[in-house]
């Protein structure tokens, strides 16, 4: 990770997941400050852009010195940027499976463009929108890769079934009291005929899909027995409105 605020990770590594699977040994990650990299003597990192215009730009050199002495020869190099491409699961899943990748968090007006066009293999954004610094966007992605590293969460079971994992919405859940405020959970799953409710959970993953984010379905391939259930939800859907 290459930040300008190594500070804002001390947390982060400790926590949740994130700590239990860098404590297990499964994942490790080290800040780097770019600051450190600085041969100015009051350590600046930023200069006026070219052109004029609002703001500052981080410099070349200290970003492309921190580069060259955290890089390895597995070592991918991204760029936490809102002209990135948009961060998904799909991203995620490839990035679980690289070794060694670096972190380059921007701050300012943003960094010179030489670094990009030059020195970074992946541009990646979180969303379509601005924030001050690449440290957030870092720790979204750094979260989302641990989730799917073998052995980091109690079971594989814990995120297969989760949103976006197969391209679909996660089913409903629901936990104890059965009866809130007249309020019931779902009969079928208190049945204990877990076939029951596999089929209840794969009906209901695709209706909250087809509610929630209809997108979604035209981008994964569907299985007939899927095909058939969408039928019947659209069916379902048409006689309620
Ligand atoms: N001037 C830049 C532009 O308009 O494209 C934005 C610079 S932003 C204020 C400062 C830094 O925050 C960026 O260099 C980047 O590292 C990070 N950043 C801001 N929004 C982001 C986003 N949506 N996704 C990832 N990183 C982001």
């Amino acid at each position: 990770m290459l930040t300008l605020f190594p500070e804002l990770f001390d947390a982060f590594k400790k926590w949740s997941i994130v700590g239990r699977t860098i404590e297990k040994g499964l994942f490790s990650f080290n800040t780097i400050n770019i600051r450190d990299f600085s041969k100015d003597k009051h350590k600046r990192v930023d200069d006026y852009p070219f052109g004029g215009g609002p703001g500052m730009i981080m410099r070349t050199e200290p970003i492309y010195d921190a580069i060259l002495d955290t890089k390895t020869e597995d070592s991918i190099v991204i760029y936490l940027s809102p002209q990135g491409k948009t961060y998904n699961q799909k991203l995620a899943n490839s990035l679980s499976k690289e070794k060694h990748i670096i972190l380059l968090c921007g701050h300012y007006e943003g960094i010179d463009n030489r670094i990009v066009d030059n020195f970074v293999d992946l541009e990646i954004s979180i969303g379509d929108y601005v924030l001050t610094g690449g440290e957030i966007p870092a720790m979204v992605v750094i979260e989302s890769i641990i989730r799917l590293l073998p052995g980091a969460l109690g079971s594989e079971e814990s995120y297969v079934d989760e949103s976006h994992y197969n391209g679909l919405l996660e089913y409903p859940q629901y936990t104890r009291p059965r009866v809130f405020m007249s309020l019931n959970v779902p009969e079928v799953l208190l049945s204990g005929d877990h076939k029951k409710i596999d089929e209840w959970r794969k009906y209901e993953s695709l209706k909250t899909t087809y509610i929630k984010r209809p997108d979604l379905l035209d981008k994964i391939n569907l299985t007939d027995m899927e095909i058939k259930m969408l039928k019947r939800i659209k069916e379902e859907m048409k006689d309620k409105n």
